[in-house]
């Protein structure tokens, strides 16, 4: 399964937001390929067009897809160099897909900051440089490795020293590795050195409770948005505490409270969101009578490997897919319908999965 990783300096509200999505919960019955772990939170991705199949087909049950928060808790200055439990926290970051680098925007005397005081772009470059350090590291070990091979003269070692030695620039101007441009080719050559600021970051700009349905009235937040802009990087404002009795709450009293504080949604639900978009990553649909359901896959995805993600069988025994887009079908609305109208196409091995597909599979058992 896909995860993000939760970091951030100590006592900026990293527990608290973790918390608050362990506590939101997802049914983890419906998730049987996702870690037990008390590091791991499982979220399921709120989706509209879930809610819009669910009344077309009215199934017995509906399940989001989900995937996995990490928190990865421990990142000090110096961990690059194994300070607290540095090179631990750092191994657990080469694990994921994308980083949530929680930033404290809140002002409280009582809670203690590391460095004295609220200064939220200097926290991200605190932990933004254990990440080059880290990063500098692999890339100064690959390429004394890649000149020792390349001196029998092999081409492939030297366009491998070519880009690392671009990357290595990168990082020595505290630019992280994703801020390099990569060709295809490049990208593979970099791939399975896990580099840590090459991985998608999102900020969650962590706001009193306050603050909540005015975040951007927060001077840091305003601060916080503007070096994201300058690295291409997103930033939700969340209030951790606010999110944390919220994840208590249910149905009517969970609205009740939102409308009080003034919140169209959780911060948690834009923030899922977010995230999942930083993941790269498209939802495909199956619509049955038993079970409406979204389902992950990676962008370029063809339809045996979408398959796939339901069950291993249906992507050995892969025949055919019955395709029908969610707008087509949501237009016509109803599966004959969109059949009647043509819209519902028959797809091959060769198909690549489009987010938003309605499928149904069709294969050997
Ligand atoms: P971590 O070290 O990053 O995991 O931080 P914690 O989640 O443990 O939070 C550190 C302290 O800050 C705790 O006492 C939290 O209750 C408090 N805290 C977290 N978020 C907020 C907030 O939005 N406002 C206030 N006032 N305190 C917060």
């Amino acid at each position: 399964a896909l995860k993000a990783g939760i970091v951030g300096l100590p006592n900026v509200g990293k527990s608290t937001l973790f918390n608050a999505i362990t506590q939101a919960g997802a049914e983890s019955a419906n998730y049987p390929f996702c870690t037990i772990d008390p590091n791991v939170g499982v979220v399921e991705v709120p989706d509209e067009r879930l809610d819009k199949l669910t009344e077309l087909v009215t199934p017995n049950r509906t399940v989001p897809t989900a995937f996995e928060f990490i928190d990865i808790a421990g990142i000090v200055k110096g961990a690059s160099k194994g300070e607290g439990l540095g090179n631990k926290f750092l191994a657990h970051i080469r694990e994921v897909d994308a980083i949530v680098h929680v930033v404290r925007c809140f002002q409280d005397e009582n809670i203690t900051h590391v460095s004295g005081k609220v200064d939220p772009i200097g926290d991200i470059q605190t932990i933004n440089l254990e990440l080059i350090l880290a990063d500098l590291d692999s890339v100064e070990k690959r390429i004394d490795r890649s000149r020792k091979n390349m001196k029998g003269g092999d081409k492939k070692y030297a366009q491998e020293v070519e880009t690392l030695e671009r990357i290595k620039e990168a990082l020595y101007a505290d630019q992280p590795a994703r801020a390099v441009e990569l060709s295809d080719e490049d990208r593979l050559i970099v791939r399975d050195m896990h580099l840590l600021t090459m991985k998608p970051v999102l900020y969650a700009a962590n706001v009193s409770e306050s603050e909540a349905a005015n975040a951007d009235g927060n001077p840091y937040v305003k601060l916080v948005r503007e070096f994201a802009s300058s690295e291409g990087a997103e930033v939700v404002p969340i209030s951790a505490k606010v999110e944390a009795e919220i994840a208590e709450l249910e149905g009517e009293d969970k609205d009740m409270f939102l409308e009080e504080l003034g919140l169209e949604q959780s911060g948690l639900n834009r923030l899922i969101q977010a995230a999942y978009k930083l993941l790269g990553l498209y939802t495909y649909f199956t619509a049955g009578v038993q079970e409406v359901r979204a389902w992950t896959i990676r962008k370029g995805m063809k339809a045996p490997q979408a398959a796939g993600v339901i069950h291993t069988d249906f992507e050995r025994g892969f025949i055919r897919a019955e395709v029908v887009s969610y707008d087509d079908l949501v237009a016509a609305g109803s599966m004959n319908a969109a059949k009647e109208r043509g819209q519902l196409r028959l797809e091959g091995k060769e198909y690549v999965v489009q987010d938003g597909d309605v499928m149904h599979f069709r294969f050997n058992v």
